[in-house]
């Protein structure tokens, strides 16, 4: 019998192949690197049922555009005349009001609370697996007035909408801290949350494939399809071509070229960030985001992970110090007994968030094909909502009924060809 193909070995490629090979259904990976490194092992590896908000919401323009004019900006956008950046650009407009994130709010949040529990069924099967899960929730620190008003605000359509979330004192925040001086007005907890270790889960979901007999071709570019009638029988890549039965897209930030090739539009764009490790010397216990300046820390027993930045452009991993230096510089604005060092360049991580212009991911069958599904755009959150997407894919492809809620308009692969 001929495989399923998955083309890209990011965190949602593997876990779809991990959820297709629980059925029995065989599967090959395709990646055109060597499945080490990719957006999916150096990120903040938050599990995040909070991120209940899209990207492209109201307000966003207006804060993008203040930013767009500092070099160590959380976000920016290189403008450039560039025919599907202003697309992009113009959808996400289109996209950032409130009858459209009032849309997303409770499918991300049951997508999400979904993921989490798939996370800890995962843990549960195989408890000999360390990925350093930590189910210990997220503080949003914050320091200024008008951030509070926002987190309030934020706290409390996050509870409307049937998330525990909590606003806590500087005194509160600091109690879940107690190692590090907090320099903070308050906090927003959100005690269902959790973070992981990404590269450790990535290299051991990996082995976990492998064991189970997933093949995994590395070092292939995926260049072009064979097609008859409705469905794709041969991925041609730069190593030769390979037959399929099936065949899955989920090339992050790349898959809207891929998707052009195979004759739909996938509007999709690159959102580089940065991530550098330091020692945990104080012994952080506690994932959290330091708001104003949109930085997140996430702690491991030897380690914290600092990350940021979203700088909109064409996939590329170059290292803009700059930007580095803005995340940088507020680690001890929140933490200032913290004892940080500038890293070298070659140890800051910079990886390529696969960005819908609407924040929401494109989640099952490609338009024009019986054979052919899309698992691609998750943004900030690949590593939160991996698990539910494979689970999907698995389900669609398998044809079980998913819940309808879930496999929502807002995911479909199809809906900016209409
Ligand atoms: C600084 C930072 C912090 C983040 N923090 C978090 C977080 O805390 N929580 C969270 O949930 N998310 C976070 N993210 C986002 C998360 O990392 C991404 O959403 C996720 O990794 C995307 O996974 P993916 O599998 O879709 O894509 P990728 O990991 O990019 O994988 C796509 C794969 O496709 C392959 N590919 C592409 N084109 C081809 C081709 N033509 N042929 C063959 N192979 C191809 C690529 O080589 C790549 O391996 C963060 C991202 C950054 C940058």
């Amino acid at each position: 019998m001929m495989d399923t193909v998955i083309v890209g070995g990011g965190i949602v490629g593997l876990f779809t192949a991990y959820y297709l090979q629980k059925k029995g259904i065989k599967v090959t990976i395709i990646d055109k690197g060597n499945f080490t490194e990719s957006c999916s092992t150096g990120n903040a590896g938050m599990i995040v049922p909070s991120h209940i908000v899209p990207l492209a919401s109201p307000g966003m323009i207006s804060k993008g555009i203040g930013w767009m004019f500092s070099s160590k900006s959380p976000f920016y956008i290189h403008p450039r005349l560039d025919k599907e950046l202003i697309k992009w650009c113009y959808y996400f407009y289109k996209a950032s009001n409130v009858s459209q994130v009032s849309k997303a709010v409770p499918v991300l949040k049951d997508f999400s609370l979904q993921s989490k529990a798939l996370y800890l069924d995962f843990q549960t099967e195989h408890a000999q697996l360390d990925f350093s899960l930590q189910p210990k929730g997220l503080l949003m620190l914050y320091q200024s007035k008008a951030a509070e008003v926002e987190e309030t605000a934020f706290a409390s359509l996050a509870q409307k909408s049937g998330l525990n979330a909590e606003i806590l004192s500087k005194e509160e925040a600091q109690k879940l801290e107690p190692n590090q001086e907090l320099n903070i007005r308050g906090a927003l907890y959100f005690p269902d949350d959790a973070h992981l270790d990404p590269a450790k889960l990535y290299g051991l979901l990996k082995t976990v494939l492998i064991d189970s007999g997933v093949r995994l071709i590395p070092e292939t570019v995926v260049t072009g399809f064979e097609k008859w009638g409705r469905k794709v029988n041969k991925i041609i890549s730069d190593k030769g071509s390979f037959t399929c039965n099936n065949l899955i897209i989920c090339t992050g930030a790349w898959s809207g070229a891929l998707a052009k090739n195979l004759g739909f539009t996938l509007p999709m764009i690159g959102g580089k960030g940065y991530s550098f490790l330091q020692p945990n010397l104080s012994n952080l216990k506690q994932a959290t985001i330091l708001t104003e300046a949109k930085v997140t820390q996430s702690p491991y027993a030897d380690f914290v992970r600092f990350g940021g930045t979203m700088e909109i452009s064409k996939p590329n991993t170059e290292i803009n110090l700059n930007r580095v230096q803005g995340i940088f510089s507020s680690i001890q604005k929140y933490y200032p007994g913290l004892s940080v060092v500038f890293p070298e360049k070659k140890a800051i991580w910079s990886g390529i968030r696969p960005c819908s212009p609407d924040g929401m991911p494109y989640i099952g069958p490609a338009p024009g094909y019986d054979n052919v599904w899309v698992g691609a755009g998750h943004s900030m959150m690949g590593v939160s909502l991996a698990p539910a997407t494979g689970k999907m894919l698995t389900d669609l492809l398998v044809g079980k009924k998913v819940d309808p809620v879930l496999h929502h308009m807002l995911f479909d692969v199809d809906r900016y060809n209409k």
